[in-house]
């Protein structure tokens, strides 16, 4: 089993139901499995600005999945719950959004992976969740200008 850490994110629909509705899809895919969770925030979306608030969390989960078979799970739960890639602006409002941030503290930089999230630095209370989460200090990336 390996730890990893991952967010999720809403900022349409019923938040709190996305939330725990990710959550139940991603420990019933199998291979995953819930060690820890951080407390649910609000945040002020960063990129496209004009959207509703997000509701954010950081799950602590091990997990029998490699990087690749557990951001399969990831988006396989995006789909499940009618996350529609192609409707909207890349960084605008979403149903959900499940990433993975940081996957047994390796860095991995492969077509289509970045491990840790290349957003992660960038977002400190993204960082604060991880660290709510139980994430080692020395998995986290040092922190950059957004
Ligand atoms: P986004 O729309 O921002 O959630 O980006 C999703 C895309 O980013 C997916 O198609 C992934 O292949 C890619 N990606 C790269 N690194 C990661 C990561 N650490 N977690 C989730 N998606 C990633």
């Amino acid at each position: 089993m390996r730890r990893a850490f991952l967010s999720l994110g809403s900022n349409l629909g019923d938040r709190v139901e996305m939330l725990g509705a990710a959550r139940s899809a991603l420990i019933a895919r199998g291979g995953i499995r819930l060690a820890a969770f951080s407390p649910v925030i609000e945040t002020d979306p960063v990129d496209v600005t004009d959207q509703p608030q997000f509701l954010n969390q950081v799950l602590s989960v091990d997990t029998h999945l490699s990087p690749h078979g557990l951001l399969d799970a990831c988006l396989g739960v995006e789909r499940a719950m009618g996350r529609d890639r192609s409707a909207g602006p890349r960084r605008g409002p979403r149903t959900i959004d499940v990433d993975i941030l940081l996957y047994a503290g390796l860095s991995i930089d492969e077509p289509g992976l970045t491990v840790p999230h290349p957003r992660l630095a960038a977002r400190p209370f993204f960082v604060e969740l991880c660290r709510a989460a139980g994430a080692p200090e020395t998995w986290l990336p040092a922190p950059v200008a957004a």
